[in-house]
């Protein structure tokens, strides 16, 4: 793509609309001034801020007098027809002049709307290896269609490469137990109860977006989260986001928001209205030979007696083998199901078994853990409803 043109006037009594006063001050940090210049010498503009002032009206006039009202040897001061002095309009003649300048690195530079931050496009090498890489973690195929969708997009629209952030593929159960213990809390989630737990996810970043500081240095080692950015200004570094999110959910790429405060994250279903707690007992019961539910207080299962459904803890305590189920609601669960069990002509009711034990209650632990290492294997046939 070319440079971003400029959506209105720059200059005195122009728009000024803030993008594009950033945009025209960054090319003019990025064009040297000609040998001998009565203007003076090295770039016309030293920072850039998006504000249109005196140094930035001093440098589009500078601009002009070198290279838009000046005859080829420079020698003499002409006429342009296509020129406004003092102003640089869409496509005109002070425009085409300052692409012609403006030094070869700099030649694709882009700015969001209402934002004041310019940066360089993104090359076509650059915006493969992010795809590259995201065809080689975790998804499920038809969500992976929409991560590549989505990173194709944002360059397609901004000329920026975004990429799958560290983790923010399909998460195991074990990554998101993991996940949970960290201090400080990064996420709430036990396992199979983040929506990464099951390829429809995904966290989107923008490391190595090439902007300019406001000295016109480039940062070459910006983060998937922003940091730089969000160090200098949190609201633009928000703009980012932004894009990203209406990117993602545009219908060229058909992903759906998270939570509006995990800003890199998209996923492929719509959970207002899902319990990603819900699903999982919904998931297990699929996935496993348990009755599961969930509750205000945790999960419940059957402990698979085909009975009545007894409190078993928190999904990290089931896969910590540290399920709250007790002997006496195993005791509970072995009578109901012999007590349901038809009774046969033939063969006399066998005698009741004794109470279970605390044996039983640990080898039970390890039963339901196993219905959650089932529902792992599993992962790509959860659903959202
Ligand atoms: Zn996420």
């Amino acid at each position: 793509m070319p440079m971003q043109l400029i959506s209105g006037a720059v200059g005195e009594g122009a728009t000024n609309a803030i993008h594009d006063v950033a945009l025209v001050q960054a090319i003019l940090m990025k064009i040297t001034r000609p040998p001998r210049a009565v203007t003076g010498i090295g770039a016309y503009l030293s920072s850039y801020n998006g504000v249109y002032g005196a140094s930035t009206k001093n440098a589009i006039n500078a601009f002009q007098t070198d290279y838009v009202f000046a005859s080829a040897n420079r020698l003499q001061s002409v006429p342009n027809p296509n020129a406004t002095a003092g102003e640089v309009r869409p496509g005109d003649a002070t425009w085409a002049a300052m692409l012609a300048q403006v030094a070869t690195d700099f030649a694709s530079m882009h700015v969001l709307t209402g934002g004041k931050t310019v940066y360089v496009e993104a090359t076509a090498a650059q915006l493969q290896t992010k795809i590259v890489q995201a065809n080689a973690l975790t998804f499920t195929t038809v969500f992976r269609t929409k991560v590549r969708a989505c990173i194709n997009e944002m360059h397609a629209r901004h000329g920026i490469a975004v990429g799958v952030c560290d983790q923010g593929d399909r998460r195991t159960f074990q990554a998101q137990y993991l996940l949970l213990q960290k201090v400080p809390s990064v996420t709430h989630a036990g396992p199979g109860e983040s929506n990464h737990n099951y390829g429809m996810a995904t966290d989107i970043g923008f490391a190595g977006l090439r902007w300019l500081h406001a000295d016109g240095a480039v940062d070459n080692n910006e983060k998937s989260w922003l940091h730089h950015l969000t160090a200098a200004s949190a609201s633009e570094a928000n703009r980012f986001w932004d894009a990203l999110r209406t990117v993602g959910t545009s219908a060229a790429v058909g992903a759906f928001r998270g939570p509006l405060s995990d800003r890199p994250h998209l996923q492929n279903w719509n959970d207002a209205t899902v319990s990603m707690r819900s699903r999982l007992a919904v998931h297990l019961q699929a996935s496993g030979s348990m009755r599961w539910s969930h509750a205000s207080d945790g999960y419940r299962c059957d402990l698979g007696f085909g009975g009545a459904l007894y409190p078993v803890g928190t999904a990290a305590q089931i896969w910590n083998l540290a399920a709250t189920v007790t002997a006496a609601n195993i005791t509970q669960a072995r009578a109901a199901a012999a007590a349901a069990a038809p009774p046969s002509p033939s063969a006399p009711r066998p005698p009741a078994r004794p109470p279970a034990t605390a044996a039983d209650a640990t080898a039970m632990r390890q039963a339901l853990r196993d219905q959650f290492d089932l529902s792992d294997a599993n992962w790509q046939n959860w659903t959202a409803n």
